[in-house]
């Protein structure tokens, strides 16, 4: 009986990175080539064909979300890897919800934020950018640790 927990522990445990690699959206963020992705901006990447005016309209907001961070937080530290869909179809290939304007991935190695233009918001950017904050600032053993979260 042991025996037959300790295998049900082990395969469970198992089964959870390798459910996690094998989901696209998880590789689509990870490769981000791989989404059909290219870096437009330090950090912030885009579909290829995005167009130049939303391009911009994307950018000017993560500028300005990381204003507002800097003027009630001090200067953003975190470094989130940024990738900005165009609509909710190609938001879901990056794990984002329909109709969801944005959110943030968090794992021991980066933050990942996936924003959606369809559903485009300074506000949501800005608390996704606070996402990265909150998990760079502490360090990663701090925060899933000692933070009462
Ligand atoms: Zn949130």
């Amino acid at each position: 009986m042991r025996k037959l927990i300790k295998f049900v522990l082990f395969a469970s445990a198992l089964a959870i990175p390798v459910r996690a690699l094998c989901a696209s959206a998880w590789v689509n963020r990870a490769f981000v080539g791989a989404g059909g992705h290219v870096q437009i901006d330090d950090g912030v990447y885009a579909a290829r064909g995005l167009p130049p005016e939303a391009r911009q309209r994307a950018l000017t907001a993560l500028h300005a979300a990381r204003g507002r961070i800097a003027a009630t937080f001090g200067v953003p530290v975190a470094r989130p890897m940024t990738n900005i869909a165009a609509d909710d179809h190609e938001a879901a290939r990056f794990g984002l919800a329909d109709d969801v304007p944005g959110t943030a991935f968090i794992s021991p190695l980066r933050t990942e934020v996936v924003l959606n233009l369809a559903h485009f918001s300074i506000d949501v950017t800005a608390h996704e950018l606070i996402h990265a904050e909150v998990a760079q600032r502490p360090g990663f053993w701090t925060r899933v640790f000692e933070l009462p979260v």
